[in-house]
């Protein structure tokens, strides 16, 4: 039986690299586990970015899925083309006196994990400097269906964070919650790196009084020397040509029955019917290793 309650799920990868196992991973279990509740799967690339973003890794990103037999529904967004949205969710949290310039360098912060609030007070002009959402001192809790129940004080971890560069550029948490509410996601499927991100972008998600979303962070894949598979430490991208053979390795991976080999989309199709998240090991890191 299909839940009643309405359900919008995303795949967000940043084309900062082409896709490797992790992202299979993350793909996979965002889109099973939307597909389960009868509901929706989008995807959104995320580039802000942009000294990051890869020539050509937009199109192969899109060509893997498709290849990997994903379908998605609504258009891709991109995150570069929605910069106005961010800048008006600014001025929104501006009215509201949340956020502040930052004039601090790199320099003057080496060392320092929390941020000492050095400029808050100091009314510094928007224009050519950083700008930082202030936090409170309460603390954030969540239920991750995954990791369990979470919870944070922003003002004794990162402290007041950064939501757009000196350099202008806006940051990955100011998109991902902008873009979260506006596409209308209701949960979130993604790897457990980005788990110390979520207090951040609840808090944000409350300052622009938006829905609080639903959180699921799956383990993830590590390479033989223990570190996880990542466009940074340069994992293998997908071979397209082995397409079935690693849907069942990930699906294997995220400890779910075996499926027919078949064409890609047929045998997504029978990984949806079988889908069981509370199958999935409830680590931060899978113990096996890949590649
Ligand atoms: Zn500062």
């Amino acid at each position: 039986m299909p839940d009643l309650i309405p359900y919008k799920g995303r795949f967000a990868p940043s084309p900062t690299g082409p896709l490797h196992f992790g992202s299979l991973l993350t793909a996979l279990a965002s889109f099973c586990e939307a597909k389960a509740h009868a509901g929706q799967w989008l995807l959104r690339i995320e580039d802000t970015d942009i000294p990051r973003i890869q020539p050509g890794a937009e199109t192969a990103i899109l060509t893997a899925l498709g290849a990997f037999g994903f379908e998605w529904d609504e258009e891709v967004v991109f995150q570069r083309q929605r910069l106005a949205l961010y800048e008006a969710a600014l001025e929104q949290l501006q009215q509201h006196d949340l956020i502040y310039a930052c004039q601090c360098s790199r320099k003057q912060l080496t060392g320092l994990t929390t941020y000492p609030q050095t400029c808050r007070t100091l009314n510094l002009p928007f224009e050519q400097h950083a700008i930082r959402l202030k936090t409170l001192t309460q603390t954030i809790c969540f239920d991750d269906l995954i990791q369990g129940h979470c919870c944070e004080n922003l003002s004794q971890t990162t402290g007041d964070f950064v939501l757009k560069r000196r350099d202008g550029i806006i940051s990955y948490q100011l998109a991902v919650v902008v873009d979260d509410a506006l596409q209308g996601i209701t949960h979130v499927v993604r790897g457990a790196d980005l788990l110390d991100n979520t207090s951040r972008q609840i808090w944000l998600g409350q300052c622009l009084n938006v829905p609080q979303l639903h959180y699921c962070h799956i383990p993830l894949a590590m390479n033989e020397q223990g570190q996880k598979l990542s466009k940074q430490n340069l994992a293998k991208p997908l071979d397209l040509k082995q397409a079935p053979q690693l849907i069942q390795q990930a699906l294997q991976a995220l400890n779910q029955p075996d499926v027919e080999v078949d064409s890609p989309k047929k045998m997504l199709a029978q990984a949806v019917s079988q889908w069981d998240i509370g199958k999935v090991v409830k680590k931060i890191q899978l113990v096996e290793s890949f590649e």
